[in-house]
């Protein structure tokens, strides 16, 4: 190991569009306008931190600078890596793309400086680049100072912008745009590439122990690596990277645990679901964390049984409800390990009631009339009171 450790989003950052992960679509059509030599002017990167909108704003950048292709007039979406524009962009020193941080720049000087060093012809490439993170961050005049330029800019020049704030970006900017929004990356996808990562560094690593990280990471990239870099620090680089490993570190919760928790609640023991849920808290788990984690693993059950076009979903759908309505108890506790564990005994007790599809068929079998019906609907859900009906 080196006396510098570089970090693993940084290491293995991706330098081409075939190393974007999750990202197809904008891929795809980045591919074509450079495949075509049609490249807007402008391009708008938005979504989530993490998820590699700088990243594909650098790549965009390698594949309009590379002069290793012969044609030295056209873009590539294959740079080559080795040529001068290639090594310069990878070693972060490239006379002709700049990178400015709206977050710490966002005033009308800035911009003009901007602006200004438009007129000047590319030292190094074919184009010059600007590419400006946090765009939403820019005061109102630093936009309006750069509306004209982005309307009209010298055909060598090229913007790229990066938010996490769509909605504060001036529409006169969006409308100059081509717009993409990055998604998060599906949790499968995002664990394969922590595996593929581990493996590359050498470590062994449990699938499950990379599905934790790729959950908690909520589809963001630098945070599934950052987490990963935490992970190999802690467990003092090399043996085997389990779950619980995970879990020790990251204060996460084992999937097999999660299920069970949510067993015991369908099938109506509070007493055996709260216990779990404690142990789980105790082993290290975080409350908050436990509560999203059964959350999604519901909606994952949900979406199962809507695949399977299974219509027994009633209790699951109402689950669903008791769930989120206690999300916002759970972020202004003062103690929301009392709140999850409230809300596991109210879940399991709901979970013991008759299903509606079961009433129904219950009823049409002894033939009794609709009011009935309603009347036993009503009555599996607390508070509600069949005179206040009709
Ligand atoms: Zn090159």
């Amino acid at each position: 190991m080196s006396d510098h450790y570089v970090v693993l989003s940084r290491k293995y950052r991706p330098k081409n569009l075939d190393d974007l992960i999750g990202q197809e679509v904008m891929t795809q059509f980045i591919r074509t306008c450079l495949e075509e030599n049609k490249v807007p002017h402008a391009f708008l990167f938005h979504g989530i931190r993490g998820i590699g909108k700088t990243t594909t704003a650098r790549i965009l950048a390698r594949c309009l600078g590379c002069v290793g292709n012969g044609d030295s007039l056209r873009p590539t979406s294959s740079p080559c890596g080795t040529c001068r524009s290639c090594i310069a962009i990878d070693n972060d020193n490239h006379m002709d793309v700049m990178e400015f941080d709206a977050a710490s720049r966002t005033g009308v000087d800035d911009i003009r400086e901007i602006v200004e060093s438009t007129q000047y012809v590319p030292v190094l490439g074919k184009s010059k680049i600007f590419i400006i993170d946090e765009v939403h961050m820019l005061s109102k005049s630093a936009f309006n100072a750069l509306l004209k330029t982005l309307e009209e800019p010298p055909p060598h020049v090229m913007f790229i912008f990066a938010t996490t704030e769509l909605s504060k970006v001036p529409e006169t900017v969006l409308s100059r745009c081509m717009t993409f929004q990055l998604n998060p990356i599906p949790t499968s996808k995002l664990a394969e590439h922590v595996l593929a990562i581990a493996k590359e560094e050498g470590l062994e690593m449990e699938a499950e122990a990379a599905e934790i990280v790729a959950t908690e990471s909520g589809g963001s990239v630098r945070d599934a690596l950052s987490m990963l870099d935490q992970i190999i620090m802690l467990s003092h680089k090399g043996g085997n990277i389990t779950s619980d490993t995970v879990i020790k570190t990251i204060g996460g919760a084992r999937q097999c645990d999660i299920d069970a928790i949510l067993d015991f609640v369908l099938a109506g023991s509070p007493s055996e679901a709260t216990q779990l849920a404690d142990c789980v808290i105790v082993s290290g788990c975080a409350p908050f964390t436990l509560f999203s984690n059964l959350q999604s693993t519901l909606y994952k059950r949900i979406t199962e049984h809507v695949k399977k076009k299974d219509k027994n979903l009633s209790n699951l759908l109402y689950l669903w409800q008791i769930l989120l309505k206690q999300t916002e108890n759970m972020k202004n506790a003062e103690r929301p390990e009392h709140v999850l564990i409230a809300a596991i005994v109210i879940l399991a007790h709901t979970a013991s009631f008759p299903k509606i599809e079961d009433l129904m068929i219950k009823d049409r079998t002894t033939e009794s009339g609709s009011d009935n019906l309603m009347q036993k609907i009503l009555a599996r859900f607390p508070g509600s009171d069949v005179s206040e009906i009709g």
